[in-house]
């Protein structure tokens, strides 16, 4: 089984590079889904409250035998639950959820810029659950470095990672970039453009050229980014597809084309400066 590198996060703990995500698997498919990707070697599941799924990623890794502590377990404290004590008991409700007595990983899924409960507030409470020792680390997902800023100005503890949005046509360098200066790990979701960058000639050539998928040139531009990805897949064969990243390496000017992917309009989900979704 292929070796997935481990990242040191800015408290010094470890979590593997590569996991795998679970967003839009309906409840009733997420353990089979979990399991599988668990079977096939993913040691790194990616959830949140708001896909519904948390019971059956915990349900999954129980099932699956492997101990706890070998699995780290990312989840998000949903939109609408941002002031300290929702933000509390959400966190438990998580854990509840998931039957775990810890978390690795909890992040706040939104800034929510427009709504009154300022999300420096929410970070606070962040920082007392992770004092608690039930949550390893905390991080924040879908901030511009103009919210981040902001929380560096009034907390303490600093995020171990920013997750966003990231892909060959939506590279988001200028994000990266702030993260790396700051010693935040950047989590790239939607690592494939949830399947829009498939087609891609430049993506499949190179795929092509090390007996690869354009899927598999996408990942592996990302793990050679240094950054930290969990494709989401309801496919057998694609989990094990995207868990094969590590017996090939793209050159510079391989990596170099891929960079030249961005685009100005390869956004794909919302604009955290625009987005204040709560769900009803
Ligand atoms: P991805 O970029 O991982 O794409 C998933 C889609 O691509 C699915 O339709 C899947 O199909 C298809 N797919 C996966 N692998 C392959 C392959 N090798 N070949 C062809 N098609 C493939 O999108 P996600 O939005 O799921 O992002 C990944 C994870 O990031 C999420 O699951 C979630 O954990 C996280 N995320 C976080 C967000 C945030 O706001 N913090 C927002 C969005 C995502 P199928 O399943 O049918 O096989």
């Amino acid at each position: 089984m292929a070796t997935v590198p481990t990242i040191t996060l800015n408290n010094g703990v470890q979590i593997p590079q590569l996991g795998f995500g679970v967003f839009q698997i309906k409840p009733e498919d997420t353990v089979e889904a979990t399991r599988t990707a668990l079977e096939v070697g993913y040691r790194h599941i990616d959830t949140a409250e708001m896909y519904g799924n948390e019971a059956e990623v915990g349900e999954a890794v129980r099932q699956s035998g492997i101990p706890r502590e070998e699995v780290f377990v990312t989840s998000k404290l949903n939109n609408g639950f941002h002031a300290r004590e929702d933000a509390l008991k959400a966190f438990d409700q998580t854990l509840a959820e998931l039957q775990f007595d810890y978390l690795d990983l909890f992040l706040i899924h939104w800034p929510l810029p427009g709504i009154e409960v300022d999300y420096v507030e929410t970070w606070k409470a962040m920082e007392e659950i992770y004092r608690s020792g039930r949550a390893k680390s905390i991080g924040v997902s879908n901030f511009n470095p103009h919210h981040l800023r902001k929380l560096f100005a009034d907390s303490e503890v600093r995020p171990v990672v920013n997750q966003i949005e990231v892909h060959p046509y939506f590279a988001q360098n200028d994000v990266r970039a702030f993260n790396g200066d700051h010693e935040i790990r950047t989590e790239a979701w939607a690592p494939i453009a949830q399947g829009k960058v498939l087609d891609d000639q430049v993506l499949t050539r190179i795929g092509e050229a090390h007996g690869k998928t354009a899927a598999q040139a996408a990942l592996r531009w990302h793990v050679q980014r240094g950054d930290i990805i969990f494709p989401k897949s309801v496919t057998r064969s694609r989990v094990e597809q995207n868990f094969d990243l590590f017996d090939f390496e793209l050159s510079q000017a391989e990596m170099a084309e891929i960079d030249g992917l961005d685009r100005a309009d390869g956004r794909n989900g919302p604009n955290p400066d625009e987005f204040n979704y709560i769900p009803s």
